[in-house]
């Protein structure tokens, strides 16, 4: 099994990262976070109240509009109702109720089975997300796990947007919904959000994006010994 894991907090650039360093050494990029959204937006469609969620019903109805990835190229992309689910799992809703979501032991069962089988295919990864060197691939090769400062979490993530330059205070706005998205996340009593013992942690906050994914490239082709770019 060939698995880089990259973890760490919302908007630290986990998965502009993952895809960039999957495409550098020739791996397949899969973001855990896209299957915890999917679910979410089953389960709001559902109208299935999050608080006291109905896991069996949650997960007879993703299985019911064929909830699961697709290779699309160099990554694996959220599949519903037999059609591409980008544009349905990432909108504001959605972002407010995974984490309640992804809290639930059974829902984190049923999204690691998914990932792992992949991996067992024997497809090699790069798989980002918050427990993946943690809980889903404790095995793999190489763990990174990235910062980077709410601020600049925040800039990031506006800037993404695109559209007219964020305010002030429209940027600590932000910056206060990811330290609240991340406190849920690292409090959870079920895989929370944690540096594991044996990962290579990166502060982002004064790299540039191109910088980081070199490194990180760099750091798989040493381990998975992977011919030079
Ligand atoms: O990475 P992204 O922000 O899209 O993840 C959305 C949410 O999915 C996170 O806030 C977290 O609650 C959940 N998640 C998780 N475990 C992962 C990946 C994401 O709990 N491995």
């Amino acid at each position: 099994m060939r698995v880089v894991a990259i973890d760490g907090p919302a908007a630290s650039g986990k998965s502009s990262t993952a895809r960039a360093v999957a495409r550098a050494i020739g791996f397949h990029h899969l973001d855990s976070g896209a299957l915890y959204r999917a679910l979410t937006r089953v389960a709001l469609d559902a109208g299935l109240d999050l608080e006291q969620l109905d896991v069996p019903a949650l997960l007879a109805r993703a299985e019911r509009r064929g909830l699961g990835l697709r290779p699309a190229g160099e990554d694996f992309v959220p599949l519903l109702d037999g059609a591409p689910a980008e544009a349905l799992i990432r909108t504001p809703e959605v972002t407010a109720a995974v984490s309640a979501v992804s809290a639930v032991p059974e829902v984190r069962d049923w999204a690691n089975a998914r990932m792992r089988a992949l991996a067992e295919a024997g497809v090699p990864v790069v798989v980002d997300g918050r427990d993946i060197g943690s809980v889903v691939f404790p095995e793999a090769g190489l763990k990174i796990f990235l910062h980077a400062k709410p601020l600049v979490r925040a800039m990031r993530r506006l800037a993404q947007r695109g559209g007219p330059e964020a305010s002030d205070e429209e940027i600590h706005a932000e910056a206060d919904r990811l330290k609240a998205r991340d406190k849920a996340d690292s409090s959870r009593p079920v895989a929370p959000l944690v540096s594991p013992d044996d990962a290579v942690e990166i502060d982002t906050s004064r790299m540039a994006f191109q910088e980081q994914v070199d490194g990180i490239a760099a750091l798989a082709r040493a381990v998975y010994r992977l011919p030079e770019a």
